[in-house]
């Protein structure tokens, strides 16, 4: 293998610039050239290809979101889509690919590997929601980010006595929620893997108040619903009125985290490595501190479904919640 390429795909997450500058500088250490595929599928049945150079990744570890751009694409679910990148790839000569986003992304991955263009997938994507490792990049940040978000709202929370419901992003998955929640010391955290009852909520609320606390802080993970929606219940079952935060966009955003930019840069460095043993279809990962690398049908399949740490998380707030 000479050419290789590489393209960032999904949501952008802190994490992915210091896993294409690995990608690159892995590459030009191996004497390999790479290719920047801008724009994520899209990008590349457009052509928006570009070689890469040292310089090109110079000052990036520290940077949020991704220089290569990211994009959603309906067409490349396509056959048609699929054909026309690949005959970009085979243009350039690019024999070998690294994917770096979600699930989606993994499976249009897939498909250039079941059409004879070798891919490596790495995980990309702040909502930690992909089988087979136990974090993904950008994960760390956005848990960070929301940490500090919540801890600031909870000096207004102190000073007003007020209760905050806050709602934070992640999919389906409760895995910002849970983490965020537990690291800011939160009342109640909804997530979906878990059934939690909103009248809990409340007579943990009312609890805490009556023993002198004098703020709740209640985290809702957007696959159980809108914090409106909880804030609502709480205000027709109680005389507390909430505040209510969605954070939204800040979480995909951000300086990464040292734990981000170490995740992408080993990520990085062994996807090259694996391209030039030959390797395809594999979804890379890491679990208990090793790099996993798993087939991407494992990672769509239900076996590959971790037992999940983040109803633990939940069950040791709700413990803690007195
Ligand atoms: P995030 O977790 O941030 O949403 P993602 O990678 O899961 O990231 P998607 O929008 O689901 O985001 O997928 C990214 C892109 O991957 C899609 O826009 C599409 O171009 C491609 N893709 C998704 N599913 C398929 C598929 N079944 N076949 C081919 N390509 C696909």
């Amino acid at each position: 293998m000479k050419k290789i390429g590489v393209l960032t795909s999904g949501g952008d997450a802190p994490g992915m610039n210091p896993a294409v500058r690995a990608v690159v500088k892995k590459a030009i250490y191996e004497g390999l050239e790479v290719y920047g595929i801008y724009r994520g599928y899209e990008g590349l049945m457009e052509g928006a290809v570009k070689k890469l150079e040292l310089k090109d990744v110079g000052d990036i570890i520290h940077r949020g979101g991704t220089i290569l751009q990211s994009a959603r694409s309906d067409k490349f679910k396509t056959e048609e889509g699929q054909l026309q990148g690949i005959d970009v790839l085979i243009q350039h000569g690019i024999e070998g690919v690294v994917v770096i986003g979600g699930d989606g992304s993994y499976r249009g991955a897939q498909k250039l590997h079941q059409k004879g263009i070798a891919t490596i997938g790495l995980p990309g994507t702040i909502d930690n929601d992909i089988n087979g490792t136990d974090y993904t990049i950008g994960f760390s940040t956005a848990v960070n980010t929301v940490t500090e978000a919540v801890d600031r709202i909870r000096d207004t929370a102190t000073s007003h006595e007020y209760t905050f419901v806050i709602e934070v992003m992640g999919r389906d998955a409760g895995d910002i929620a849970a983490w965020a929640g537990l690291a800011t010391g939160a009342e109640s955290i909804f997530i979906p893997e878990r059934g939690s009852s909103k009248e809990e909520m409340l007579e943990r609320l009312t609890k805490g108040f009556q023993r002198g606390k004098k703020h709740s802080i209640v985290i809702v993970a957007e696959g159980v619903g809108t914090g409106n929606e909880f804030a609502d219940y709480i205000r027709e079952n109680s005389h507390y009125q909430p505040r209510v935060t969605v954070l939204g966009y800040v979480q995909r955003g951000g300086t990464p985290v040292p734990f981000d930019r170490i995740l992408g840069t080993r990520l990085g460095t062994h996807a090259v490595e694996l391209l030039m043993k030959g390797e395809s279809g594999k979804a890379l990962g890491m679990q208990k501190n090793e790099i996993s690398v798993h087939d991407f049908d494992y990672v769509f399949s239900d076996d590959s479904k971790d037992s999940n740490i983040v109803t633990k998380l939940a069950d040791i707030s709700t413990e803690l919640s007195l």
